[in-house]
């Protein structure tokens, strides 16, 4: 069957699977053309925290052992009309060898070149099974990659073999990128009239804590042992915010929550990390709470799927990304993995993103190639 790339991009950026909201519509879309092409589907659907109904698939093309699985997502960032979009981000056109639309990079576009190359083939060709992983929920701390990874059978069947995550890399070779850790700390005080001095100010219980987080962000901006020279920047920092949503200013705050986002590496002692700032909480009287860990994603560099991907890209060496992919998740099961895609990770979650459609086209090819080599 064949299938264009450019036209099938179009058809799912058509559907505005903005993470806030569902994904079931695209992601049946989806299944219908991969049932077409004669794959097996698996859903993993969810209600998420909001309630909103979630859905992830595994398809499965030919039988056999090991084989390689082709992974996306099909949640996008919000695009809000006063971010300076030209058009409907939703209704997207091509103009000027690029095509413009919410998603048509990250990552509509590589989860339709992936299709695409997929289409190529018949389960009567392979004599290695070809999996098509669709996430939920990427841009939401990978959580439909979370479900993926703790029920789905096909995918953990996949994790036999190996995985490329379609993210746009610029069709460059990437082993290994940084994880992410989430940590929220709150203080409690008692709201009141500030006439009265009878509130606790939560700010002012926050502000110990925070001074200790400032120092604990120089070291892990400057020490060695926080330090990965495959990466670029080879440090992390602590992105520290701060909120009390107090609802006028002669209210004494009765909250006061820091939140703690940290991107690790490989190498990098996280648990040492999570216990010195929930300590640190602690010993001020705080609430601590660990809202989400994605462990990074590495593969050797000579580990045979890299070697693999080196040879049919051309590209002379892999290379690492400081942003995290559904990897995080995958991770914990799935051993053999690198990210490649079209596009370039620049024009993510832009107003007016557009990905270039000989890129696209490429990756195409790029994929096919993949499967011919892993799966015939
Ligand atoms: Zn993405």
């Amino acid at each position: 069957m064949k299938l264009d790339v450019v036209q099938l991009t179009k058809e799912i950026v058509a559907y505005p699977s903005e993470s806030q909201t569902s994904n079931v519509e695209v992601t049946q879309h989806i299944a219908g053309v991969l049932d077409q092409l004669g794959f097996r589907i698996e859903e993993v659907p969810y209600t998420d925290e909001a309630g909103v109904a979630k859905l992830s698939i595994v398809g499965k093309l030919g039988t056999g052992e090991g084989g390689l699985a082709l992974m996306s997502h099909d949640d996008v960032v919000p695009a809000n009309p006063a971010d300076g979009w030209h058009r409907d981000p939703y209704d997207s056109y091509e103009a000027n060898g690029k095509l413009y639309g919410r998603g048509s990079c990250d990552m509509k576009g590589p989860l339709a070149a992936s299709i695409c190359a997929a289409a190529r083939f018949k389960a009567a060709d392979l004599t290695a099974p070809l999996y098509l992983v669709v996430t939920a929920d990427e841009e939401v701390h990978a959580i439909g990659a979370q479900k993926v990874t703790a029920h789905s059978k096909l995918f953990a069947e996949a994790c036999i073999g190996c995985g490329i995550i379609c993210e746009p890399t610029s069709l460059r070779v990437v082993h290994a990128h940084k994880g992410s850790l989430a940590i929220q700390v709150t203080a409690k005080g008692r709201p009141a009239h500030t006439s009265t001095l009878k509130g606790i100010n939560a700010n002012l219980k926050m502000i110990p804590f925070l001074a200790e987080m400032k120092q604990f962000n120089e070291q892990v901006l400057s020490a060695r042992r926080y330090r990965n020279e495959e990466f670029v920047p080879p440090h992390s920092e602590w992105c520290i915010g701060i909120n009390d949503h107090n609802r006028a200013t002669n209210i004494s705050p009765a909250q006061s929550i820091c939140t703690l986002n940290y991107r690790p590496m490989p190498g990098i002692d996280v648990d040492a990390l999570i216990d010195t700032t929930r300590k640190s909480a602690e010993k001020h009287g705080l609430d601590f709470a660990l809202k989400h860990r994605g462990e990074p994603l590495y593969t050797a560099v000579d580990a045979p799927l890299v070697r693999t991907a080196l040879k049919l890209t051309g590209c002379r060496k892999p290379t690492t990304v400081a942003y995290g992919t559904d990897g995080m998740a995958f991770v914990e099961k799935m051993k053999q993995m690198i990210v490649l895609g079209p596009g370039d990770i620049a024009q993510a979650h832009t107003a007016n993103e557009w990905i270039q459609t000989d890129q696209l086209r490429a990756s195409v090819d790029l994929y096919a190639r993949f499967i011919e080599h892993i799966c015939v």
